[in-house]
């Protein structure tokens, strides 16, 4: 680390739509916003391929790309990037302690959290290689792609069923792989999985490899109770097992629940005062990029009025004395 240190009136951690979008609307109410981006910066849409689910793109735009545009929106207004994560957060004391792995110490005013969640994967090689190529952790962002082919799913909870259920859409066939055969999700989203025309299970079933040079051709599956190994032609994997959101850093600072989730209290504050969420790292229901990007609008705007009430009694006293040094105040996020 530098040693570094620098003041900002709201850091906000993490670059993806909720991270970036916050930063616009803090950078245009003259906040002058500091965004702690996250190595790799950017977040999930780095790792899309092709987004057609964001309004204002009527032929679709690259998950790099859209990403690329709201980071350069959020700088023309002047926020100040670092592409570097957070290690360290002390939120006991104004002002705000965050500490960077290689950038030094940012003093916040307020902080808008929005470090995103990941889809956890099984840590195949193969997984790995055929990510974007047949290989997703979205049904609703990629499913379309995959219209008139034999899919697979793999996972036992709530997700796997739902992913399975809206893939059917537009696939021949879903087949839902689980490593054991009691399931985590609850009985009514399996029921419409089982019930499902096109759905079949194969539970006790894992995932050795995923099989095609260059796109998905099948999967090599194994039996865990008997041993048998067998392939399963198929064109598309959608790994469900569950996402982590990124909170690690947080934890005995902010309010996490079980799953270590934030969580929030009045809209977007968090259990310490001054410090906001946005984004999947507190929500676990819809996970989308333009969902995460409203939430980062509601964010910065709940940070700029917090930040306002604030600085209301010294703007107040100020009035008093000398009515002519008070200034207009930050300009309102909200038109
Ligand atoms: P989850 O309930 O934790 O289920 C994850 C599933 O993935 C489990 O069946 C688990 O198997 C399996 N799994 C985990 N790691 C694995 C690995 N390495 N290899 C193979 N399988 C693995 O996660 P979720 O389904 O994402 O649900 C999370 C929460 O969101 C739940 O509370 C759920 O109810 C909620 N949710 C609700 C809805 C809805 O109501 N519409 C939709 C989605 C999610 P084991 O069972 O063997 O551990």
């Amino acid at each position: 680390m530098t040693g570094e240190r620098r003041s900002a009136r709201v850091a906000i951690l993490g670059s993806g739509p909720a991270g970036l979008t916050a930063a616009l609307y803090a950078a245009r109410a003259e906040l002058h916003p500091v965004v702690i981006a996250g190595v790799p910066a950017g977040g999930q849409l780095l790792i899309t391929t092709e987004v057609e689910n964001f309004p204002g793109f009527p032929d679709g735009i690259q998950g790099p790309e859209l990403i690329d545009r709201m980071r350069r929106q959020a700088q023309r207004f002047g926020a100040e990037f670092l592409d570097d994560n957070v290690v360290r957060v002390d939120f006991r004391h104004h002002p705000f302690v965050l500490e960077t792995g290689t950038s030094g110490t940012v003093l916040a005013e307020a902080v808008i959290v929005a470090t995103g969640a990941n889809a956890r994967w099984l840590d195949l090689p193969s997984e790995s290689r055929l990510k974007g190529h047949g290989v997703s952790a979205c049904a609703t962002c990629d499913g379309f792609f995959f219209k008139g082919k034999a899919l697979a799913v793999v996972g036992g909870g709530d997700s796997a069923m739902e992913e399975a259920l809206f893939l059917t859409n537009f696939a021949t066939h879903v087949t839902i792989l689980h490593r054991r055969d009691q399931f985590r999700a609850s009985p009514i989203m399996l029921e419409r999985a089982r019930t499902h025309p096109k759905v079949s299970f194969l539970p006790s079933t894992v995932v050795e490899e995923v099989l095609g040079p260059d796109s998905v051709e099948g999967l090599r599956v194994k039996n865990v109770v008997t041993g048998v190994v067998s392939e399963l032609q198929v064109g598309g994997l959608f790994v469900a097992i569950g996402h982590d959101p990124a909170t690690e850093v947080f934890r005995g600072a902010l309010e996490l629940d079980a799953e270590g989730y934030l969580k929030l209290h009045q809209e977007t504050r968090t259990s310490v005062e001054g410090v906001f969420a946005a984004g999947d790292v507190h929500d676990r229901r819809y996970r989308q990029a333009v969902t995460a990007a409203g939430a980062g609008c509601r964010a910065a705007i709940d940070v700029e009025r917090w930040l306002a009430e604030r600085e209301r009694p010294a703007t107040a006293a100020l009035a008093a004395t000398s009515p002519k040094a008070v200034s207009a105040g930050p300009r309102s996020l909200a038109r």
